[in-house]
């Protein structure tokens, strides 16, 4: 669906290159396939071996980046990240990555993810003496870091992490290291791959297509990863945690053409779409998706049932960028310039409208709406995953509980409120098999806390801060 109309939003994507000699140019391209995770901030720096380069700025990355700016950005080492403003709000002080400057070694950080004790840490820090200048939880992590004193880089990184708990996926750059780190539970994707001799790590595999590099591994929970004229170590932070990867990369975050963790993200959604049809089937005439990310779900939908897929909505491209609607009125408002019904679709006809998740349910009112102006007799909506109950800490903005539709209502309730002939859910059970299939918990596992409430770290009382944007 569409991210800021829906109020689903990724909180970012990272990217880091060791080795290239155009590792600038090549971030840069690696953030364009992760756009889709952030479109508020983005940013790049390299080190040449001497000095940390930075260009970073507010915006998506063709209105931060010009060409003048690779001339300075020099060195065979980049770290990059683009941003979406959840934790610690928008604002330039806020655009990672962080740099933070010593007569010693300078460090550049770069996270996506949140941290569910960042508040404990902050008042801790500030308690000792440091002054922080973001309100981000990269800040933290880099204070905690400082914090130890004169003790190699690695030992000091090692130590904060042993004090941070929640999701976080980081690379940081010194002059002469490149350090890349995932949580204990690896709740945050994170792969490695090769571009020639170089090393690329990125949230998603797309950003390796994207540059031609190849797939080597995931970045495993609790590993941190060292580069340097040394080579290439790695060493684990805390002993091996069962893995729970956020399933709504896999539901909706995540592009198509990504793996996430050996599995295929299109694949999963129409194993989702499949699995659905077998648990909530409908009389239909056709099946459509709400583009983009439904679409996978709904073939899925349409292979399982034999009801023809077509292509119900469309989506407008060109309408430009309404961006984070503050009211509800206006969000109705951009679910009309942003989406069509194909009146030559589904004029008289039984209409099963597959979408990925409900947030609020304001978006799929609308959809509804369009489908019924556009002359369907009916319209069965059918979600491919189970309903948003309970707000994420780990990093996705998922809205406040209040807001969310599912917190508050039962699913027939949900039904009359957008106007479906019928509503069906996948199960949380469903939503596994697709994802997890046979494969082992310990390695594959996922989070489903924001459909169960079965949150996979420890929730402190002051991570239930709102860190959502309305
Ligand atoms: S709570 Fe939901 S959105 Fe957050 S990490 Fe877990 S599955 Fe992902």
């Amino acid at each position: 669906m569409l991210a800021e109309i829906k109020g689903l939003n990724e909180e970012c994507g990272v990217f880091a290159i060791w080795g290239h000699e155009k590792a600038a140019e090549m971030t840069y391209y690696g953030l364009h396939a992760l756009q889709h995770r952030g479109q508020e901030g983005a940013g790049i720096v390299t080190s040449d071996g001497e000095k940390l380069n930075v260009h970073k700025g507010v915006g998506l990355i063709n209105d931060v980046f010009s060409e003048g700016e690779f001339s300075r950005l020099k060195g065979n080492a980049a770290i990059g990240h683009v941003r979406y403003a959840t934790q610690g709000g928008g604002g330039f002080e806020n655009v990672q990555p962080l740099v933070f400057r010593s007569q010693t070694t300078s460090m550049a950080l770069a996270h996506n993810g949140n941290l569910v004790n960042a508040h404990a840490l902050k008042s801790q820090l500030e308690a000792q003496g440091s002054i922080l200048q973001t309100t981000s939880d990269t800040e933290v992590i880099a204070h905690l870091i400082k914090r130890s004193g004169n003790v190699p880089l690695e030992d000091a990184i090692t130590s904060a992490l042993g004090m941070i708990k929640g999701a976080y996926a980081f690379t940081i750059l010194t002059e002469n290291q490149l350090f890349v780190g995932l949580d204990p539970r690896g709740l945050r994707p994170l792969s490695i791959g090769r571009l020639g001799e170089a090393y690329v790590f990125a949230s998603e595999t797309c950003a390796f297509d994207l540059i031609g590099a190849t797939y080597e591994r995931e970045v495993m929970p609790g590993e941190l990863i060292i580069i340097d004229e040394q080579g290439f170590r790695s060493t684990q932070f805390t002993s091996p945690m069962q893995r729970t990867l956020c399933s709504m990369e896999y539901v909706y975050f995540s592009r198509p053409d990504s793996d996430l963790n050996n599995q295929n993200v299109h694949a999963s959604r129409k194993i989702m779409g499949k699995q659905l049809a077998v648990e909530a089937p409908v009389e239909a005439d056709v099946v459509t998706g709400v583009p983009d990310s439904s679409i996978s779900a709904a073939i899925g939908f349409s292979e399982a049932t034999g009801i023809p897929y077509e292509l119900g909505l469309i989506k407008n491209r060109y309408v430009g960028r309404t961006f984070i609607q503050p009211s509800q009125e206006l969000r109705e408002q951009g679910v009309k310039m942003k989406l069509s019904a194909v009146r030559g679709i589904v004029e008289g006809k039984r209409v099963v409208m597959v979408d990925d998740s409900i947030v609020r349910g304001t978006t799929s009112r609308r959809i509804v709406g369009l489908l019924k102006e556009a002359g369907a007799l009916e319209v069965h909506v059918r979600i491919a995953s189970p309903p948003i109950e309970n707000p994420c800490y780990y990093g996705i903005d998922t809205s406040t509980k209040g807001e969310l539709i599912a917190s508050n209502n039962t699913v027939e309730e949900i039904r009359e409120i957008i106007g479906a002939d019928s509503l069906a859910f996948l199960s949380t059970e469903g939503l596994e098999a697709s994802i997890v299939a046979d494969r082992d918990q310990q390695t594959y596992g996922i989070c489903q806390a924001c459909f169960t409430g079965n949150y996979p770290t420890e929730i402190y009382p002051d991570t239930i801060i709102p860190a959502y944007k309305d």
